[in-house]
């Protein structure tokens, strides 16, 4: 059964979704059409709608039982109920409903009945009350034979909307009572909520506004939260502000439920909103207004074809019509709610048509009438339930007997509504104060719970920011460890590093120091030797092989240059002797200082060498023989010079003999060879001339 009802309520759902579609299509189709409601012309597409599904669907309908069975069958019928329904089309919902029950009851499934019975009993109860009587009855007696508590709780409600609209409230109060706990009891939300608004309106009839209020604030809460008949709660929390008197909250609950209702596309919800705002606009005089919602209202009304809302629509479009000066339209539209109201026996209607007919005759003059509709109103004994009607009933009789002269009749009215009104505004100011002050609770109690979510917000902020720096501050301590362990860790192999590397610098540095060291050794020793190897020991001159080396070299490049070269062979005169008087090693000296007083002669260019014993070889560029002449006289003389001062007691003794040969004079090519035999010749011939001489070797 909660099953059932879920699949219920999902159903109501999605009908409503395809209301909404419909609507929306239809809405959208009416930017077409001269129309001044699009939601009317909305809703009776709906209804074309549902009809053309409906033909559409009937080929189809006798195969349903052939391939699906008695229970597809059942579904089958439920469906194109719930669709009609959506789409408005109440009598076509309630054929299908009523067929799907009969196959339901006869397929034994009670249960499933029960929730059909429930279906029609909220469609019925909307206008239909001796259906609504028929349909709660018969709920009743299902609920006893197969012992379902929920069909039972409908039952209740329905036969206590009934009680109420035939004015009795104490019984209508027993049975939504009862009606709520069975719901309570199987913890069914929403059929809670549908008693606890229905309680409300009870309570509202009663003039106990307070009551009402908070009722309908727990209805609101309810629905609220399961998203689910917004729009009927908030009408009825919009008329108990219009009965306080309160018009800024009528007109906010109004609004929000006209707005719910349009948004949530239920288009009884709509039209019964839009038909209570239009009464409460022509009460507070915006006429205009209140015409256009009634005349909306009016067309839905009369799409979905609900007569009581028909009858109060007209009539609240006819007060709209009296108070914008327009008398005979109103009156028309008067005389049609009245008659509307007598067929339904509505008494409300009756009465409020009647009264605004009596002040639209006596508006227009007509006493008699007026005050004939007045008596007719004052004959029933139901009427007098309505109190604010009754006060302006009192109204306009003091003012027909003001009219007719009757002045003592006149004053009986006018106390008579003074102590109504005294009444009424005594139960209205209480009321409005009982009201202010379950508002100021429950808004006190409203800022306390949301004073305490923020305090717990805040301080789950707080704590969240707390634990957020905490983790913060522990990440930022780990990473300055790590990074301070890395630094330590690098510091310390930098500084090892930087150790072995000093160590392994000053090796480097050392052996560096010593390979310089022995580079520079190794130059001493390669210079020493190649010192050695081209000088001469005792002299210091080129030795005997680089002093042909040297000279094998002019020659090329003397004869290559076309330029003249003088080999001047040098040999000490009787130098044997010398040896023999005055020893080996004088006669070293002697070599040295001639050879010494030879370079003193000679230019950088110049060559000079030891050729062997007291041999001596130069050689030199010269332009000429004269020239050639002419240096080697000069040898001789000053190299004697110099020995004679080794021996002075002997200045003869040593001389020298030089040969020279010219490299002009040699027969090419130029040989080292050629060279020096011929200036061994010209010594040769120097020695045989008698020593102490030059001469220069002939070609
Ligand atoms: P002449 O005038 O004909 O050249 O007679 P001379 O004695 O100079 O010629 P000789 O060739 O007969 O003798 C050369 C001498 O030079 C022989 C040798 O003892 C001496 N002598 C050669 N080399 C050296 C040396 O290095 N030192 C010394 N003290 N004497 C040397
Ligand atoms: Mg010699
Ligand atoms: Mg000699």
């Amino acid at each position: 059964m909660e099953h059932s009802s879920k699949t219920d309520a999902n159903w109501r759902q999605r009908c409503r979704f395809g209301f909404a579609a419909v609507l929306a299509c239809a809405c959208a189709n009416g930017a077409t059409m001269p129309e001044t409601y699009p939601r009317a012309q909305a809703a009776i597409r709906a209804l074309q709608l549902g009809v053309a599904i409906e033909h559409g669907l009937d080929p189809l309908t006798p195969a349903i039982p052939a391939l699906f069975g008695t229970r597809g069958e059942i579904v089958w019928q439920r469906l194109l109920g719930g669709a009609e329904h959506a789409l408005g089309n109440y009598d076509l919902a309630e054929a299908h409903w009523l067929q799907a029950q009969r196959l339901a009851l006869a397929y034994g499934d009670a249960g499933t009945a029960a929730d059909i019975l429930e279906q029609r009993g909220e469609q019925a109860a909307v206008s239909d009350y001796a259906r609504t009587e028929r349909i709660a009855n018969e709920l009743s007696q299902l609920a006893e034979r197969a012992r379902l508590p929920n069909a039972h709780a409908d039952a209740e409600y329905f036969l206590g909307i009934v009680d109420r609209r035939h004015g009795r409230l104490d019984s209508a109060t027993a049975h939504t009572q009862r009606a709520l706990e069975a719901a309570t009891a199987l913890g069914d939300e929403r059929d809670m909520a549908r008693a606890l608004s229905f309680l409300g309106l009870i309570a509202r009839d009663r003039g106990d506004y307070s009551s009402a209020f908070d009722l309908e604030m727990r209805t609101l809460a309810i629905r609220e939260r399961l998203g689910v008949d917004l729009a009927g709660t908030l009408r009825n929390l919009a008329l108990i502000c219009l009965d306080l008197g309160d018009d800024k909250l009528t007109r906010k609950y109004f609004t929000r439920a006209i707005e719910t209702a349009a948004s949530r596309g239920d288009s009884l919800d709509y039209s019964s909103a839009l038909g209570t705002y239009s009464s409460w606009l022509a009460d507070i005089g915006e006429y205009q207004a209140a015409l256009d919602a009634a005349d909306e209202a009016l067309l839905l009304a009369r799409a979905l074809d609900n007569q009581p809302a028909i009858g109060f629509d007209l009539f609240d479009s006819g007060r709209a019509l009296t108070g914008l000066k327009r008398p005979d339209e109103a009156r028309d539209r008067l005389v049609e709610a009245l008659a509307i109201g007598r067929a339904l026996k509505q008494h409300e209607i009756i009465t409020r048509s009647q009264l605004a007919l009596a002040e639209n005759a006596y508006a227009a003059g007509d006493i008699a009438q007026s005050r004939a509709l007045l008596d007719e109103i004052s004959a029933d004994s139901s009427a007098m339930q309505f109190k604010p009607t009754l006060v302006a009933v009192y109204a306009l009789a003091d003012k027909l007997a003001v009219a007719q002269g009757n002045l003592a009749q006149a004053l009986d009215y006018a106390h008579k509504r003074s102590a109504l009104r005294d009444e009424l505004l005594n139960t209205r100011s209480s009321r409005a104060l009982a009201l202010l002050e379950s508002q100021y609770e429950r808004a006190e109690a409203e800022h306390k719970l949301a004073q305490m979510t923020l305090d717990n917000q805040q301080q789950a902020a707080q704590l969240a920011q707390r634990q957020a720096q905490r983790n913060r501050g522990l990440a930022l301590i780990a990473m300055l460890t790590m990074v301070l362990g890395l630094l330590a860790w690098r510091f310390a192999s930098v500084r090892k590093l930087n150790g072995e590397l000093a160590v392994r610098n000053a090796e480097v540095e050392s052996q560096r120091t010593a390979l310089s060291n022995a580079n520079t050794r190794l130059q001493q020793q390669a210079t020493e030797l190649f010192q050695a190897a081209i000088r001469d020991p005792l002299t210091g001159i080129s030795n005997r092989g680089h002093l042909l080396r040297q000279l094998d070299a002019r020659i090329a490049e003397r004869t290559r240059d076309n330029c003249e070269l003088a080999a001047l062979l040098i040999d000490f005169d009787h130098f044997k002797q010398i040896n023999d008087r005055h020893g080996h090693q004088f006669g070293d000296r002697v070599l040295v200082a001639g050879a010494n007083a030879l370079c003193d002669q000679l230019s950088v260019d110049d060559i000079v060498g030891r050729y062997g014993g007291e041999e001596f070889i130069v050689a030199t560029g010269v332009r000429d023989v004269a020239e050639v002449r002419q240096l080697a006289e000069r040898l001789r003389t000053r190299v004697a010079a110099a020995l004679a001062g080794l021996l002075p007691d002997e200045p003869d003794a040593t001389t020298i003999s030089i040969g020279i040969a010219l490299l002009s004079r040699m027969p090419a090519p130029a040989r080292l060879e050629d060279l020096i035999e011929a200036a061994d010749k010209a010594v040769y011939a120097a020695k045989s001339a008698g020593r102490n001489r030059v001469v220069v070797h002939a070609a």
